[in-house]
């Protein structure tokens, strides 16, 4: 499987972040999968790339022209892409890869992790979407998440479709085993 990984392009302030983020690298590899990303030499993107090819699996990062200096374009990676803007990073990531997971990151992983499960919730693709909680980070998101199904915003079947796990190999068993099924969205909220 290739799978994506959507993460930021800093270390972030606790050490388990890295730490994490480099065992997810580590148990892909293991697995046998390989790795598509935004294609940055800077934190936990860079260090799950280089965690990756220091194991000989396959790389693919996807940069747009304008962030290949600003994030510091991989260059030791099986393949680098660059595009044109960040529309055609985006897809050019959503197609090479089989699944998704998020790790730790800024205002670029939530958008790329959102996209991706919109972009399931509609249809547009059936790949699975995980989400991996090192060490908390993503507690109030999750949290969010339950009040935007209690608010008749989000549907039961769309929230659940999210994979969530605080554990490495938990969360490639799940998107390893993962049936995503389409259910078209409805405007009008469940009855509850
Ligand atoms: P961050 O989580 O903000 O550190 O960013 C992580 C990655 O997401 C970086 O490679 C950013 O270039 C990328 N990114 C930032 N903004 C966007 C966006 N609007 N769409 C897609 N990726 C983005």
């Amino acid at each position: 499987m290739r799978i994506c990984v959507y993460m930021g392009s800093r270390d972030g302030s606790r050490p388990s972040y890295l730490e994490q983020s480099k065992a997810l690298g580590k148990a892909m590899a293991h697995r046998g999968h390989g790795l598509v990303y935004g294609g940055g030499n800077t934190g936990l993107m860079g260090a799950v790339a280089d965690e990756m090819l220091g194991a000989g699996v396959e790389t693919y990062g996807v940069i747009p022209a304008a962030l290949a200096e600003l994030e510091v374009a991989h260059q030791g990676l099986t393949e680098l892409v660059i595009t044109n803007d960040m529309h055609q990073r985006k897809k050019a990531m959503l197609d090479r890869a089989d699944a998704f997971i998020a790790l730790p990151g800024g205002l670029g992983t939530f958008e790329e992790l959102f996209e991706a499960l919109t972009w399931q919730q509609l249809g547009f693709h059936s790949k699975p979407v995980g989400l991996l909680n090192i060490d908390g980070y993503y507690d109030g998101l999750i949290k969010f998440l339950e009040t935007s199904v209690e608010a008749g915003f989000v549907s039961e079947h769309h929230h659940k479709s999210l994979i969530v796990s605080d554990n490495v190999e938990d969360i490639l068993d799940q998107i390893e085993t993962a049936e995503v099924v389409y259910v078209p969205k409805n405007v009008v909220p469940e009855q509850k």
